[in-house]
């Protein structure tokens, strides 16, 4: 398979090259140049089928001969070493938890995947050394430290903003020590991606063998499909048009929804809740794109003010608005309606849900509203507990803190607090 860039000024690369470089070098993010759908009796039969078998259908074509088949089923049962539940929480509104893996973050999925593929293209190359440059709003980091850490011939370099993450995060993505190194921004995180960005394109870096594990990375982008089609499974047996919500920052989890959709995957709608970050719900109203400064949530892992994805979904609709529009809604939530929404599923359903996770059901709420006789998910993409501050006095309930988290929290905080551009290059060129 190769990939093209979106700005249209630049070689194509193959799915290896992509990888690898993260973002193309007129810096356009990476799009497959084919989509084939699967055949229709892959769908008639999916109930059948292992997760693992169905990842592996959902993402061949985009690896195509690059990874040999029996190491592309290893990587993606290293990848699903954990459970997708699909739980109901009211009448046709199910919650799909995504948070049952190592950092208890859906993000797991793709920084296991991603950090795999680049293992197995870095193992026949043991002297070049690839650094992974991310920029985290919140729960990338954690998880990219988590999946990369201990990779042989990879350095990690993570960009925070200070103060402007969870402690439970904080510990998560400074704890780890190794070849994993958290560097505080005094800023917001559009000024940790901006930073990241500039690096990548900076060539004086260039030695360095940069590369991102943001969703920009197709390795980190497209794994997020797997679980869409392990919605589908679970809720086929209903036989009602089924709306998908993601809480959404980058927008890289619904782009991915989105690609599923295209291999054929018969999703009805799709929304993309977000937090009063809200250029795409803005966009979808004005008809006009308008990127703005993101400010700070209850919801901060989606504190997202230019997402960086949705030029792909544009992309998967050649830029058809009126098409889109068709299987596409956005709508934003204040915080206020967000901890409202909390106290509402946790009295009538019993159920805790976390700040994306509430901004994801108010969406689906809203759009069920149309769908007269559908069936919705909300993604749950963070365990509550990563969000306690918010979640315990809102519901006014303590949360048994999981083994997973346990064990970073006696943990030591390290990082390294920068506030420019150049800060950043020195230490890149401070690491080995
Ligand atoms: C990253 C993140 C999101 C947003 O996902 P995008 O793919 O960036 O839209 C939502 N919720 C949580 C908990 C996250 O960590």
């Amino acid at each position: 398979m190769k990939y093209y860039s979106l700005n249209h000024n630049a070689p194509k690369a193959s799915f290896k090259e992509a990888v690898i470089q993260g973002l193309a070098s007129d810096r356009g993010l990476y799009f497959p140049e084919s989509i084939h759908p699967l055949a229709p009796e892959f769908f008639e039969n999916i109930e059948n089928l292992s997760d693992e078998e169905i990842a592996f259908a959902a993402i061949q074509q985009f690896v195509g001969d690059e990874i040999p088949e029996t190491e592309l089923k290893n990587i993606i049962n290293e990848t699903l070493c954990f459970d997708f539940p699909v739980v109901k929480v009211e009448k046709d509104i199910y919650s799909l938890e995504l948070f049952h893996g190592p950092t208890m973050a859906f993000k797991d999925v793709g920084a296991r995947f991603m950090s795999r593929c680049l293992g197995y293209f870095n193992k026949d190359n043991k002297d070049a050394k690839n650094t992974v440059l991310v920029a985290t709003s919140g729960d990338t980091g954690g998880a990219v430290a988590s999946g990369f850490l201990g990779v042989k011939g990879v350095d990690v370099v993570i960009l925070y903003p200070s103060g402007k993450v969870s402690d439970i995060q904080e510990k998560q993505l400074t704890t780890l020590g190794q070849n994993v190194k958290a560097l505080e921004v005094d800023g917001v995180f559009d000024d940790c991606q901006d930073m990241v960005k500039k690096a990548f394109l900076d060539p004086s870096l260039t030695h360095k063998n940069l590369t991102s594990a943001n969703s920009i990375n197709i390795a980190r982008w497209l794994p997020q499909m797997f679980y869409i089609f392990f919605a589908y499974k679970a809720l086929k047996k209903e036989n009602k048009p089924l709306v998908i919500s993601c809480p959404s920052g980058n927008f890289g989890n619904i782009c991915a929804g989105i690609m599923a959709k295209k291999l054929g995957l018969p999703i009805a709608h799709f929304v993309a809740s977000t937090n009063v970050n809200d250029t795409v719900p803005r966009f979808l109203e004005k008809g006009q794109y308008e990127p703005k400064p993101s400010i700070a949530t209850i919801s901060n892992a989606m504190d997202v003010g230019n997402p960086s994805n949705f030029i792909r979904i544009q992309e998967l609709y050649n830029n058809d608005l009126k098409a889109f529009e068709k299987d596409f809604s956005s709508y934003s939530y204040t915080d206020a309606d967000t901890l409202e929404a909390m106290k509402t599923i946790y009295k009538t359903d019993g159920y805790i849900a976390e700040p994306h996770g509430a901004v994801g059901y108010l969406g689906l709420k809203k759009e069920l509203q149309r769908f007269d006789g559908g069936v919705g998910v909300f993604l749950e993409t963070a365990h509550p507990i990563k969000f306690l501050d918010v979640v315990e006095p809102a519901l006014d309930i303590t949360l048994p803190i999981p083994t997973q988290i346990e064990s970073v929290l006696g943990k030591e905080k390290e990082s390294t607090k920068i506030a420019t551009y150049e800060e950043l290059k020195a230490f890149l060129n401070s690491i080995a």
